[in-house]
């Protein structure tokens, strides 16, 4: 035991490794005893794999005990025979009704400056599920609530008396192109307002700042205006001066993007805003695409099928879109329809993102349900289960997907994974505004 930890510390020395070696005493007892019965090869082979666990134990972090659990977790429920992976639509519709008849609970007060949030995942996960759930009362009261958070129509904060915020705006857009124009409330959308506010968040170095300022400037930013930006037709070669080398220089070593040029690790989430971004401004062939590609694969875990948003951390299920949203794109625009397994993405949603007791879909098993990664979940379903392609790649809005072959169908609506609006709905809207 002595030798095998004078072992570690020489080769951590010899790796430069700056973290202390751990002294710890892995199952020693049952090697002994199988060791007497076992002839002399034996004895070396038991030696050998002795000494990999305790380099391997050496490497044990908090989030590699705790993927240890969420295996566990994820493979029960996987190979479980008795329960059939079906989407229990009528079982979360509940969920998202439930939000249109009660007062939100205290503890969400935690979402005080994200309201627009709360009606963008509700109602585009009740359209995902299927555009008929989607009833006019719950439209009219979409439109109240966001146009009492900004009467002028827009730029929008997060809730009424906040100050306008890039993703309160993205978000407050998105509910309302799903409000399919009742009560002409698209006509009420001060677009010269929106855009004049964009140009007063816009950076030199071609980022955005979230909010006038006092924001933070980062990839969510470009993708939030840029989506507010093409969806309203406002955008201009002004408005994304410098942008475009803003988002290459995002792109690092890993082939995944950061939030900021140069300097972050590769996240899901960023590489989703970045990735988006490119389709919209049609510069997705500026950036390394075949690395993008392999880090978007080896985000998928061969063990819980789902993907992870960053390398070496948990699985989650709303990188089903942050991570299948940018496949989906790349698969899009041709580069590819294998970068990730559907069926096993299909398998991790439908299996360990549902609970049989609570409506809604979850970030992982023991995790509650939430609006967040209700509409994330389904978003990601939506990617798996169909198939995308684009006629005129300057133009994302031209995007149209069918049934995915050799993938068994939810009837899940389609989304445009640029948007992650229903394909027609997003369209439409577009269309409002040429
Ligand atoms: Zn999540």
């Amino acid at each position: 035991m002595v030798g095998e930890i004078r072992r570690a510390k020489f080769i951590g020395n010899l790796l430069g490794r700056r973290r202390e070696i751990v002294e710890q005493v892995v199952s020693e007892e049952p090697y002994k005893e199988d060791q007497e019965d076992d002839n002399d090869n034996d004895n070396d082979n038991d030696n050998d794999v002795e000494e990999i666990e305790i380099l391997m134990k050496e490497q044990d972090t908090e989030t590699t005990e705790a993927r240890a659990h969420v295996i566990n977790d994820c493979v029960s429920l996987l190979t479980a025979v008795n329960e059939k992976a079906e989407l229990k639509s009528d079982f979360h519709r509940q969920y998202l009704d439930y939000a249109f008849q009660i007062k939100l609970p205290p503890q969400m007060t935690a979402l005080d400056a994200s309201q627009p949030w709360i009606l963008y995942w509700v109602l585009n996960s009740l359209a995902m599920l299927s555009e008929d759930l989607v009833s006019d009362e719950m439209r009219r009261r979409i439109e109240e609530k966001a146009f009492a958070i900004s009467p002028e129509g827009g730029p929008f904060g997060g809730g009424i008396g906040q100050l306008p915020h890039l993703a309160a705006t993205y978000a407050s857009i998105e509910a309302l192109s799903s409000c399919a124009n009742s009560n002409g409330s698209w006509d009420k959308i001060d677009k010269k307002s929106i855009y004049n506010w964009l140009l007063s968040v816009k950076q030199e170095n071609g980022g955005f700042k979230t909010c006038y300022s006092v924001g933070e400037v980062d990839t969510r930013g470009v993708y939030c205006a840029l989506s507010v930006a093409s969806m309203l037709n406002i955008l201009t070669d002004e408005l994304v001066e410098n942008t475009l080398q803003y988002l290459i220089n995002c792109q690092n070593y890993e082939g995944g993007f950061g939030g900021c040029p140069f300097e972050d690790e590769a996240h899901g989430g960023y590489t989703f805003c970045a990735v988006a971004s490119l389709a919209i401004m049609g510069a997705l062939d500026k950036i390394n695409i075949p690395k993008l590609i392999d880090w978007c694969a080896t985000k998928q875990y061969n063990e819980e099928k789902g993907f992870c948003g960053r390398s070496n951390k948990l699985v989650d299920g709303c990188y089903s879109f942050w991570v299948g949203g940018t496949v989906a794109i790349l698969e899009a625009y041709g580069y590819g329809e294998y970068i990730m397994n559907h069926n096993e993405m299909r398998e991790y949603i439908l299996r360990c993102c549902q609970d049989t007791k609570r409506p809604g879909l979850r970030d992982k098993p023991g995790k509650n349900p939430d609006f967040y990664h209700t509409n994330y979940v389904l978003a990601g379903l939506s990617v798996v289960e169909y198939t995308f392609k684009i006629d005129n790649p300057k133009d994302p809005f031209s995007i149209s997907a069918e049934p995915r072959k050799g993938v068994p169908s939810s009837n899940i609506t389609a989304i445009n994974p640029v948007y992650c609006l229903p394909i027609d709905l997003v369209k439409n809207f577009a269309n409002h505004f040429k």
